[in-house]
């Protein structure tokens, strides 16, 4: 192992001498699925008061709808149990604020290499985007009729969690 994850390793003997979920079920209790940004200021589970054993949580740039997520989310709704389907974007996205010129241009840079071909989804409009992403998921004529699909957008600043009412 590198000694670059020497501190997480360390870590994870912590967790496993107290580890709470031995006979947690794989299907989530809460039947909830999150998907959301990658960002480090959200902590999913404990902004929205689930447990182990709770809910699915899938996690992109941005919290992003996209081809791969969506399927995943089909089968979490088919094999999983997950009926509740949060989308949850947030304030002070990194994702929202970069521009594909300005990933491209830092990727140039970093490595050297042409990343003019490099084609990330960066989020334009982050309410629109989610508002979108929301319908296009309540479309999906693959989920279960009774599936709820939600927008929401988070505060990282506060932890609040504002549902969006579109
Ligand atoms: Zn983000």
């Amino acid at each position: 192992m590198s000694d670059d994850f020497s501190d997480i390793a360390e870590s994870n003997t912590d967790y496993v001498a107290a580890f709470p979920g031995k006979d947690v079920p794989g299907l989530p209790a809460k039947k909830m699925l999150l998907l959301t940004c990658m960002d480090c200021r959200i902590l999913p589970h404990q902004a929205l008061g689930m447990e182990l054993g709770d809910m699915k949580v899938l996690r992109n740039g941005g919290g992003q709808l996209n081809s791969a997520i969506e399927s995943d989310i089909v089968v979490a709704n088919h094999i999983l149990d997950c009926d509740r389907i949060l989308i949850m974007q947030h304030t002070q996205c990194g994702v929202a604020a970069a521009t594909l010129e300005g990933v491209r241009d830092a990727i140039q840079s970093n490595t050297g290499v042409d990343a003019s071909q490099f084609t990330p989804s960066v989020i334009d409009n982050q309410m629109e985007k989610l508002t979108r992403d929301v319908k296009t998921l309540r479309n999906n004529p693959l989920l279960k009729s009774n599936v709820v699909v939600q927008g929401a957008m988070y505060d990282v600043e506060t932890g609040k969690v504002d549902f969006i009412d579109e």
